[in-house]
C-alpha cells in the first residue's frame, strides 16, 4: 500500500493512469483530502463507488499521530508527533497580524551541531519523510479545526477580542522550514513536500509563502529551481572566523561562497534572500559586529532578520541586552539595510528558535541519571 501523503500530484496520476485509470482522478483524491480535509473515501461522491473502494485498497492516508499541543502566553503553539519508529518530532503556529505561520520540522535532530540550537545538541537521527513533512501540516490544519488557537492568539491575528473561546478556525497562510533539521540536508522529501504544498489542487501555498531556512548548504541551494520558495540564510556572524565558533558547516560553505551564492541568485524584481542573524550576548551582538556585517551585505540584495537568541539549559550563550539588540538595528538601518528584529515566540513551551528538541535532550538527561 502506497501512501497517499508521499506523493505529488504527477507521482498520483501515474499510478492512477497505470493501472488503467483516468489520470483526473487523483485531482479528486487531491481536492478531497487536501482541500476539503476529508479523509473518508465513501464520502468521495464524485469517484465511482468502485474506484473509490479500489483506492481505499490503493492508498494508506494515515500521517503523524498528534502526540501533545502546547498553548504558549505569547499565542503560539507547540505541537509534539510521535513517529512509527517512536521519535518526537515538533511543528510550532506563530500567529501575527494577518498571517499564521506554521514552522516545520524536517529532519529527526540535526547534523549541522549549530552551537546555539538545542535539535543541533541531539544529533543526527533521521531525515523525515515526504509524509511526515506533509503530516506535520495536515495536522496543524486539522488541530485548528477542531481546537483552534488560543483567545490569545485570536486577538493577535483579528487585531481585537472576538470574545471566541479558541474554538474558532484559523487557516494556516505561511510554512517555514525552520523548525528540527537542515532541510537543504533532506532535499528531496523537502522538495517533494513543497511540491504537494504548492499544488492548487491541494494545499495551494503560493512560492512566496514558503521558506526554507538553511544554514547554507549550496550543494542543495544550487540545485533548486527558481522560485521554488523563498531562501532564509542563517548566517550569525559577519565573518569567518566568528562563523565557524558557532557553525562547524562554514568549514565547507565560508561567508565569501555563501555572499557570492546570494549575489547570483536569479530572484524576481521584489524577492530577496533573507540572512538570519541570531543575536548571542557578547559573542556577536556589539557595534563591531553590526559594522562588519553591514560592510558584508553592502549592496547585496538581501533582507536581515535579527533574532536575539533564546537561552536554554543546553546553551552556554545568553539572550543580549534590549538596547543593545536596539542599538544593532539602529546601526544598520541608518544605512539603509533592509533589517527588522525577529522576537522569537514559543519560549514558554519551549518552541522558539532554537529550542526544539529540548523534550528530547531532558528525557535523555532523565534516563541518564536513572542508570
Ligand atoms: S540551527 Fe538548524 S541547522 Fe543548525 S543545528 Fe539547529 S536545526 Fe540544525
Amino acid at each position: 500500500m502506497v501512501n497517499f501523503f508521499e506523493l505529488p500530484l504527477k507521482e498520483l496520476e501515474d499510478i492512477i493512469g497505470g493501472i488503467g485509470k483516468e489520470r483526473y482522478r487523483a485531482r479528486q483524491l487531491f481536492r478531497w483530502i487536501y482541500k476539503k480535509g476529508v479523509y473518508d473515501f465513501t464520502v468521495m461522491d464524485d469517484i465511482p463507488k468502485s474506484l473509490r473502494n479500489l483506492f481505499r485498497d490503493m492508498f494508506n492516508i494515515e500521517t503523524l499521530q498528534l502526540g501533545g499541543s502546547f498553548y504558549s502566553k505569547d499565542g503560539s503553539v507547540k505541537l509534539s508527533f510521535e513517529t512509527e519508529d517512536n521519535h518526537l518530532i515538533e511543528s510550532v503556529m506563530i500567529p501575527e497580524k494577518n498571517r499564521l505561520t506554521l514552522c516545520v520540522s524536517s529532519q529527526v535532530g540535526c547534523r549541522m551541531a549549530c552551537a546555539f540550537c538545542v535539535t543541533g545538541k541531539m544529533g543526527f537521527i533521521r531525515n523525515l519523510t515526504t509524509k511526515e513533512i506533509i503530516g506535520q501540516v495536515i495536522a496543524a490544519r486539522d488541530f485548528l479545526k477542531n481546537r483552534g488557537l488560543s483567545p490569545e492568539a485570536d486577538k493577535k491575528i483579528n487585531g481585537h477580542d472576538t470574545g471566541k473561546d479558541g474554538n474558532q478556525t484559523q487557516r494556516i497562510t505561511n510554512i517555514v522550514f525552520m523548525g528540527m533539521g537542515e532541510p537543504m540536508d533532506n532535499l528531496e522529501n523537502v522538495i517533494k513536500a513543497i511540491d504537494i504544498l504548492k499544488d492548487q489542487n491541494g494545499l495551494d501555498f503560493s512560492k512566496r509563502r514558503i521558506t526554507i531556512s538553511t544554514v547554507g548548504l549550496l550543494a542543495g541551494l544550487k540545485t533548486l529551481k527558481p522560485g521554488t520558495a523563498g531562501i532564509a540564510i542563517s548566517l550569525n556572524a559577519p565573518d569567518d572566523k566568528k562563523r565557524v565558533k558557532i557553525m562547524p558547516i562554514n568549514r565547507l560553505y565560508p561567508v565569501r561562497d555563501i555572499i557570492e551564492f546570494v549575489k547570483n541568485y536569479k530572484t524576481s524584481p521584489r524577492e530577496r534572500i533573507t540572512f538570519e542573524y541570531v543575536m548571542l550576548k557578547d559573542f556577536n551582538d556589539s557595534i563591531e559586529d553590526a559594522k562588519a556585517l553591514y560592510e558584508l551585505l553592502r549592496g547585496v540584495k538581501c533582507k536581515i532578520n535579527l533574532i536575539p537568541f533564546n537561552e536554554s539549559p543546553f546553551s552556554e550563550f545568553k539572550t543580549p541586552e534590549r538596547d543593545t539588540v536596539n542599538e544593532f538595528h539602529k546601526y544598520l538601518i541608518e544605512r539603509f539595510m533592509t533589517v527588522i528584529i525577529r522576537d522569537s515566540r514559543g519560549a514558554d513551551v519551549h518552541g522558539a528558535c532554537g529550542q526544539l528538541g529540548m523534550s528530547y535532550l531532558m528525557t535523555k538527561n532523565k534516563e541518564k541519571a536513572g542508570k
